[in-house]
């Protein structure tokens, strides 16, 4: 079934899925348990719409590329155009909603392509590579720099960070992203991993949430 943006209560959100704006590092506990050093601006890279896929129960994983890690990310769908470095009112005023997601990274692809500097898409862009929970309306968070993103894998907390923990806060973050390259309703800023990644297995069964907002349960299955 193809993906269409939609809010939890089950309204499609009638946007065109975009492109999905990531960023690498920005957390700092992060970037060091895999030996990165910390950035000093942002690293963007790009996943397609393509890519995206709703869990709705599972989700499916590579098996012949190596091994596949989650990063759990707190995702912000933008629902009016971006551009030229907005103001702060102008970014809040464009984000429709909020929802947790999975940045999948083939990791021992990534560091092989790291090795060799070459860019990331063979390990970030693969069919199924952003798995995005329904989002909730941008007016039920009060507080941007109080956001928690929590994921248990077979009943044990794996990640649990926070927005405050961000190197580039959200509003920020959009700001850069929106000074470099114009972003359109239906595009999807996804805002980093905090610390705690790590493979998936098969059959594992997974819980992701914006905490006091969402919970999505949903099982890891293989790529028929
Ligand atoms: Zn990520």
């Amino acid at each position: 079934m193809s993906y269409q943006h939609r809010y939890t209560d089950g309204t499609r959100i009638h946007f065109p899925v975009g492109k999905v704006v990531c960023v690498g590092r920005n957390y700092a506990e992060h970037a060091k348990e895999l030996n990165n050093p910390v950035p000093t601006e942002p690293l963007l890279f790009i996943k397609p719409g393509s890519c995206v896929v709703c869990p709705e129960g599972g989700f499916s994983i590579p098996t012949d590329r190596g091994v596949v890690h989650y990063e759990a990310e707190i995702g912000v769908l933008i629902g009016k155009p971006l551009s030229r470095k907005p103001d702060n009112e102008e970014v809040l005023d464009a984000i429709s909603g909020y929802a947790a997601a999975l940045d999948l990274t083939l990791r021992d692809v990534q560091s092989k392509l790291k090795e060799k500097g070459l860019p990331w898409e063979l390990a970030k862009s693969f069919d199924g590579a952003c798995v995005l929970t329904a989002f909730i309306h941008s007016d039920e968070v009060g507080d941007l720099t109080d956001m928690g993103i929590r994921l248990s894998i077979n009943g044990e907390v794996r990640q649990d960070g926070n927005s405050r923990d961000m190197l580039n806060p959200i509003i920020p973050l959009i700001q850069h992203i929106a000074g470099n390259f114009s972003l359109q309703p239906g595009d999807v800023v996804l805002t980093g991993t905090p610390v705690g990644v790590g493979p998936l297995n098969i059959g594992d069964t997974l819980a992701l949430s914006l905490v006091g907002h969402t919970e999505t349960q949903m099982k890891v299955l293989a790529r028929s």
